[in-house]
């Protein structure tokens, strides 16, 4: 029996102990902000299994980072997701902190995003310790705060004090699927002014919603030239510009002088986020001109470049074998629309790529009776396990 056989034997022995892990993370809340509890029982479980824990984040706020050391200490890999859930929200049909578990699914907001993730991440490191293993190289795990707002916190604080020193990460993921990095991202508040007046003399104010009006058209003519440019990246589509939100006006008889959208923007690996911002201004900056004592405002909530790992990494390659002996079949390896946590580490050069449990298009994440089937931890556990032990190499 191979050393990698003893560790998948073990695994299933502990799919009890895996759903419970599952439950236990599920009944702690922890919607962003709230992380009194959740922190401390991830850090005791890490500890538990002999990690080297602190707690390290700006104001008061605390990231878990864990450190298994290895005989040599090379390779170092990091496994990363997060501790924030978004809030529950209305719609369930069961207690979402209930920590439910029944037909081989448990239920809960974070079931999948992040406690998936988190659970794999535990019981793969959990298991190789049952199974003996003595991993040459360093394992970090790290369970941030803040993902759900952008995670400026919570990875971005972590690597910018380079407090997660490794040589390569996994970050928050499915089972079907490798993400291999991500389009850019970026999201603008715009406001336009204008001037208010009476319904019945409307020449005498400046009207802020036909100005946006203006604005969203020349999005629109944009969007369209950009739908032309496929990405030839699989899983991406081509360059999006989205206004998700609007909101202006008083009154029905009164003259607007107050207009705000929300865009949201997904950029192509193929494009450069700047040239696409530089377009977006230049397409508000013509209609202010027509009014130039009312400037517009632009406030930049996101900008995060594309960043993509070679399909041939040994991330890439060393994941999907893992995955393979475990499924029986390779998954989709893609770039995914939109931004998460593992850019940071690129932004540093550390190659990072998303693996975890659970399945986006089935669980409903973020949505109400939010879950996870317990054989998507067990299977996300064993490739885990194996990939960590082919990256990082083990003793005898
Ligand atoms: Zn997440």
């Amino acid at each position: 029996m191979t050393l990698a056989d003893r560790v998948l034997g073990v695994v299933d022995e502990m799919q009890g102990e895996i759903v419970e892990l599952e439950q236990a993370l599920n009944r702690i809340p922890s919607v962003t902000g709230d992380y009194g509890a959740i922190s401390k029982y991830l850090r005791a479980y890490l500890e538990g299994m002999g990690f080297e824990c602190d707690f390290i984040g700006k104001d008061g706020k605390p990231n878990v980072v864990g450190r298994l050391r290895g005989t040599t200490g090379t390779p170092r890999l990091a496994l990363i997701s997060h501790q924030d859930t978004v809030p529950a929200g209305p719609g369930w049909t069961v207690d979402p902190f209930g920590g439910d578990f029944r037909d081989g699914r448990i239920y809960g907001r974070g079931a999948t995003d992040p406690n998936a993730s988190n659970v794999v991440y535990l019981a793969a490191a959990r298991a190789l310790g049952k199974a003996g293993v003595r991993l040459k190289g360093d394992l970090v795990e790290a369970f941030t705060v803040d993902e759900e707002i952008g995670g400026a916190d919570g990875s971005g604080y972590l690597t910018e004090g380079n407090h997660v020193d490794v040589d390569m990460a996994i970050a928050e993921g499915r089972n079907n699927v490798i993400w291999r990095g991500y389009s850019g991202h970026m999201r603008f508040l715009i406001v336009s002014k204008g001037k208010a007046a009476h319904g019945n003399a409307p020449w005498l104010g400046d009207n802020a919603i036909s100005r946006m009006m203006a604005v969203m058209n020349g999005l629109e003519r944009y969007q369209e030239e950009l739908a032309q440019q496929r990405s030839g990246t699989a899983g991406l589509s081509y360059t999006t510009l989205l206004v998700g939100r609007i909101n202006g006006g008083v009154a029905p008889n009164v003259v607007p002088d107050r207009c705000e959208i929300s865009l949201d923007v997904r950029v192509i690996p193929e494009h450069d986020v700047n040239d696409v911002e530089a377009r977006i201004r230049e397409i508000i900056a013509r209609v202010e001109a027509t009014s130039p004592q009312y400037p517009f405002e632009i406030q930049q909530q996101l900008k995060a470049r594309s960043t993509v790992v070679p399909e041939d990494h040994v991330l890439v390659r060393s994941l999907q074998r893992s995955i393979k002996r475990v499924r029986g079949q390779e998954v989709p390896v893609v770039v995914y629309h939109a931004a998460g946590d593992a850019r940071f580490y690129m932004y540093r050069g550390i190659p990072a790529i998303c693996y975890g449990a659970g399945d986006s298009a089935k669980n409903k994440i973020h949505g109400a009776d939010e879950f996870v089937e317990a054989s998507d931890l067990v299977e996300g556990t064993k490739a885990l396990a194996l990939a960590v032990m082919d990256l990082l190499g083990v003793e005898g």
